[in-house]
């Protein structure tokens, strides 16, 4: 999953320079030709010829990947605000390896390549071992994509966090199984989804981000976000680096504080003042955004909802009297505008009842439409994060936890009624215990007084 900064800037140089010097850079002719020769399989899209040693098997996946690759390549350009149609020739040259000495002797794997582990790109060309999964291999494949495609297009040679971690965010897909989208619709263009946050486990196979970025979190070794944007070049088998890269552009592109930002960055040059840009931000304020970021990883999740999720950071007003206020279902943590004082006790009643969500009818099994609905204490028949789901949770932002590691919130009380105390001299937020990525279907607010105890 690396790039290789020399290979690149001598094959930008040589495509620009007459021939001759160096080795010359081959043409994607010449080196289809050099396949063929070597009796590999050539498989050609409009924007990817691969060749690979991998005998031809059905169902596979393979024969479908330069159809893949035209799809994300769409998607890419999207991203970026490039026009297709002025890139329309644009192709990159990938090989898929079984045996690397098949390749080494057909003269198609350079003997000064890096040694890499899963994949490597220079300039238009791909590399990419074999994988036994079809999910990551399409996704190994689109990653060196992203690569070859900001490396040649937009002359990429930004800070490794946004080299690796946009190649992670623009890989990320589900490819729809055929059968769910009728007939009519069934080409892999209409089945591709970029899902650069996936909904659910199911969309990302193997990848394991959220839950290595979960790990990093318990452990207390997940990096702040300043930590990942000045980070060096990871090893490329560093898989907690990929997933922090991945996390800070996922962040950055959806937060909606931030996405803007980011947004008008990412049509600058792309170079190495690229993390200056971005700081220079009108508004930027480096702190909130890296308390922001570890709010982010302290609940990643699938689907995770930033708009729903965004926090509200205001200092709030001393709690003297007894104060009442909403919290609404469907939303992360609700800032209740009441500061509390460290050490101090203070008590709590929740009231009220929210809908959490719709499970529909099923005709089949003449199961009617079932509506779940929460009071404070939460249900007792499904749990999140070790707690009933729907149950009201009262905590604080720590910026140094008790027992270590990044800022977080801290819960200090939950369920219906309560005493508790005071963790830090700060705001007190509630929320319903929910995942983050089913927040959009809640409706409804409970209602908590809280007030100081003498
Ligand atoms: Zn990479």
């Amino acid at each position: 999953m690396s790039t290789w900064r020399l290979a690149v800037a001598i094959s930008l140089v040589l495509g620009a320079a007459p021939s001759g010097g160096f080795a010359e850079v081959p043409t994607l002719e010449a080196l289809t030709a050099t396949a063929r020769r070597a009796g590999l399989r050539v498989l050609s899209g409009d924007h990817l010829v691969l060749v690979t040693d991998r005998p031809a098997r059905a169902d596979d996946g393979v024969e479908e990947l330069p159809a893949v690759f035209d799809a994300a390549w769409t998607e890419w350009c999207r991203h970026y605000g490039l026009d297709a149609a002025d890139h329309r020739d644009w192709r990159a040259f990938g090989c898929l390896i079984v045996e690397r000495e098949r390749f080494r002797a057909a003269g198609l794997l350079p003997d000064d390549l890096p040694d890499f582990a899963n994949g490597f790109c220079a300039g238009r060309r791909i590399w990419l071992h074999d994988q036994s999964n079809a999910a990551y291999r399409r996704h190994l494949l689109l990653h060196e994509g992203v690569h070859a495609f900001t490396i040649t297009l937009l002359s990429l040679d930004t800070p490794p966090w946004y080299t690796e971690g946009v190649a992670e965010y623009l890989a990320t897909h589900r490819l729809q199984p055929a059968a769910t989208t009728g007939s009519s619709a069934s080409s892999i263009a209409d089945r591709f989804m970029p899902t650069p946050l996936p909904a659910r486990p199911a969309d990302v196979e193997q990848l394991g981000r959220i839950e290595r970025l979960r790990q990093l979190r318990r452990t207390a070794a997940c990096p702040g976000l300043d930590e990942i944007l000045t980070a060096p070049a990871a090893d490329h088998r560093d898989l907690s680096a990929y997933a922090a890269n991945w996390a800070a552009v996922t962040f950055l592109a959806r937060h909606p504080a931030y996405a803007e930002a980011f947004r008008a960055a990412e049509r600058g040059p792309l170079d190495r003042r690229f993390n200056a840009r971005l700081a220079a931000a009108p508004g930027w304020n480096a702190a909130e955004v890296a308390r922001d970021f570890d709010a982010f990883t302290d609940e990643i999740d699938y689907g995770f909802d930033f708009a729903r999720a965004r926090i509200d950071w205001s200092p709030g007003l001393p709690l003297d009297a007894s104060h009442t206020v909403d919290v609404p279902a469907g939303a992360g943590w609700t800032n209740t505008g009441c500061r509390l004082r460290a050490g101090a006790r203070y008590a709590f009643t929740a009231s009220g009842r929210c809908l959490l969500e719709v499970l529909p009818s099923d005709a089949t099994t003449g199961r009617e439409e079932i509506r779940v609905e929460t009071e404070p204490a939460g249900l007792s028949l499904r749990w999140y994060r070790g707690r009933p789901l729907g149950r009201l949770l009262v905590a604080q932002w720590v910026e140094k936890p008790a027992d270590g590691g990044r800022p977080r919130f801290v819960l200090i009380a939950e369920g219906r009624a309560g005493e508790f105390q005071a963790a830090v001299d700060g705001v007190a937020y509630c929320r319903l215990n929910e995942p983050p990525g089913e927040l959009a279907d809640s409706q409804g607010r409970l209602t908590v007084a809280l007030a100081p105890q003498p």
